[in-house]
This record gives structure tokens, sequence and C-alpha cells, in this order.
């Protein structure tokens, strides 16, 4: 070690890194790692390192993939300052809030980005975008997952992409961002996830078998009673509407929540409007939700509902344990104080 700063960038692929086939399609290339050895390395006084894990379009991405970037970090964990991944933006803030709950007692920056735009294009964000997470994973002191996009730094699960079209391509409706960027870097520090006592450990356990369902007018839930029943299905998040209403009368609903119960499958609620908070005893025809004792996902975005309940049925075996996990505020992804102005 010569005394410099190290930055290890984790290549998985994305539009970031994608070249045009003979139909004009966009797929993943093998360009970018040149490229970026010889233009960043002249930018910053710091070791910068790039390992390709992954070349693919992040809908791609399963668990097994969120599993195989936090392998990758342990393996490499202290031999790094910080952590940079390129990632498509597709699935970005599930394998943020993976991560975010994989990676325990993170001492150091995870920095996720992308771009709407190839590298190769003359017009790209990619650059923009790789050398603002660099200069943060080297100088933010942030201790967390975060996904930066167009100057702005999000907490990883708490963000959402929102926009296919442009540049400014996340938000995080619930919880300000971290860190803007201008022309300096303006830290929000007192948004920032303080570091829990312990040392840095992965657990990568999961459970894939949860579904998401979304709430709409004529919907009817019997069908994934019978998934209960047949025991194809360990977890459920409901999408339901506004401030998490779940109209209990709809047809089927109410025999999912008994075979829900009877088989031990615990069900999450979080909302289709994703600002505000879940509030499961605000409307009367919601009322069976807090009777079956689901679970409110609060102002969890829909992505984090679903990995942290994915992380919960792996972790634990009992239903009470798997509702306080769920219940709990892990890694900063829900409301348990001011989020802050
Ligand atoms: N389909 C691409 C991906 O998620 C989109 C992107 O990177 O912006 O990999």
């Amino acid at each position: 070690m010569d005394g410099r700063k190290s930055i290890l960038i984790i290549h998985t692929g994305g539009t970031f890194v994608m070249e045009s086939n003979e139909q004009g399609q966009l797929k993943p290339g093998d360009y970018a790692f040149d490229y970026i050895d010889h233009t960043i390395n002249t930018l910053f006084d710091a070791k910068i390192v790039q390992t390709r894990l992954l070349n693919i379009d992040s809908s791609l991405f399963r668990p097994v993939h969120w599993v195989k970037i936090a392998e990758h970090i342990n393996d490499n964990y202290d031999n790094f300052d910080g952590f940079v991944i390129i990632h498509g933006t597709d699935t970005m803030a599930y394998t943020a809030s993976a991560l975010s709950f994989m990676l325990k007692n993170l001492d150091r920056p995870v920095v996720m980005t992308g771009s709407q735009l190839p590298l190769k294009n003359r017009r790209s964000d990619a650059l923009m975008n790789l050398v603002d997470s660099i200069e943060v994973a080297l100088y933010s002191g942030l201790k967390e997952v975060a996904v930066l996009f167009n100057h702005t730094v999000f907490r990883g699960n708490r963000a959402k992409k929102k926009d296919s079209w442009d540049f400014d391509a996340f938000y995080s409706p619930n919880y300000n961002p971290l860190i803007k960027l201008g022309i300096g870097m303006e830290k929000k520090l007192h948004r920032y996830l303080e570091k829990k006592p312990g040392v840095f450990e992965i657990d990568t356990r999961l459970c894939e078998e949860v579904i998401i369902i979304p709430f709409f007018p004529g919907i009817d839930f019997s069908t994934f009673s019978i998934m209960v029943r047949n025991k194809k299905v360990k977890g459920i998040v409901i999408e339901a509407y506004g401030s998490g209403n779940i109209p209990s009368d709809n047809p089927g609903l109410e025999e999912l929540f008994k075979d829900a119960a009877a088989n031990s499958v615990p069900i999450a609620v979080c909302s289709q409007s994703p600002i505000g908070k879940v509030n499961l005893g605000l409307y009367e025809v919601a009322s069976k939700a807090e009777y079956y004792g689901l679970i409110s996902s609060v102002d969890m975005t829909t992505e984090a509902t679903l990995v942290k309940l994915m992380i919960a049925l792996g972790r634990y075996q009992t239903i009470e344990k798997v509702k306080k996990f769920m219940i709990g505020n892990i890694a900063g992804e829900k409301d348990d104080r001011d989020a802050g102005k």
C-alpha cells in the first residue's frame, strides 16, 4: 500500500457499459473497463481498481446476484476504503436494499450508480455519475449503501427509479438526499446512518418465495390462497391503496388472510402511493388487516419491503421473529425519527 486511499469499482452491467448491436438494440459491451482505466486514474490521487463481477442488464438480476455482490465486497473489504458498484437502473433499488441488509456494521461507503446513456454515447451521464461516485466513496464519510444519480446521493434502501428518460432518474420519496454535489459536496450529516457497534460481516440468507400483489379494483385473491395452501409462497407483500387501504370485503381477501395465518405466511402492506406512510388503522374498510396481524411497511418503498421480507424469512424460523425484523429499523429503511428537512 502506498498511503493513498483505495476504491474498488465493481462492474455488474447495465446501460452504463452497453453498446448497440446490429439491430440498434443495447447490449452489454466490454469497452468500459479500458476507458475507465485510462480516464479515471488521472483524475484522482487514489488507487482505483476495477473488477467485472457480472455484465448483464439489471432486469436479469435475481437474488443470487445480490449475494454475489455482497460476497465480493466481503472478500475485498479490508483492502479498500470504499466501493462503487456500476449497475443497471431498472433493479438498482432492489439490489441497494438487499445490500443494505446483507452488509452488517458497514464502516465505509458502498455507492451504487449507473447511467441513462452508455459511456460511449457523447451525451452520456455515465462518466459524470462515476466521477461523482468515486468522489463520494473517497470523501463523504458515509457508512452505508447509497445510490448516486444526477449529482444526488440517496440512501440505497430508500431510493426508487422514477424516470426512464431524464438524467434525474432516481428519488427517495420518504427520506431526503444524503448529499448534493454542486460546485462542492454538500453533506447532510444529520441524515447519515450511524454505524452500529460491531465488526463488519455479511449475512446473505434469504427466501425467494415472496410475492408482491398490487391491489386494483376487481382483483380476486382466491388464486393467492391456493398458492399459500400449496406452500408455493412463504411471504406476501400487498401493495395497497393510499395510506394502506385494503378493502377487506374484496373477493377472496379474508380467505387469504386466514390461509396465510394458518400457514404462518407473513403479509406486509405497503402503498401504491410512494410518498407518505401506511396506516392500517385509518379507515374502517381496512380493519381486518389489523385483526389478522398484517405488517405495516410504514414508509418503506415496495422494493425495500419485498427484499426485507425475503431476508427476514431467510433468517428467522418463527413468524414472531419475522414480524419483529419487519417492524424494526435495520438499516435506516423506515422512519422511526424525524427524517429531517
Ligand atoms: N435495462 C437497463 C438495466 O437496468 C437500464 C439501465 O441501466 O438504465 O440494466
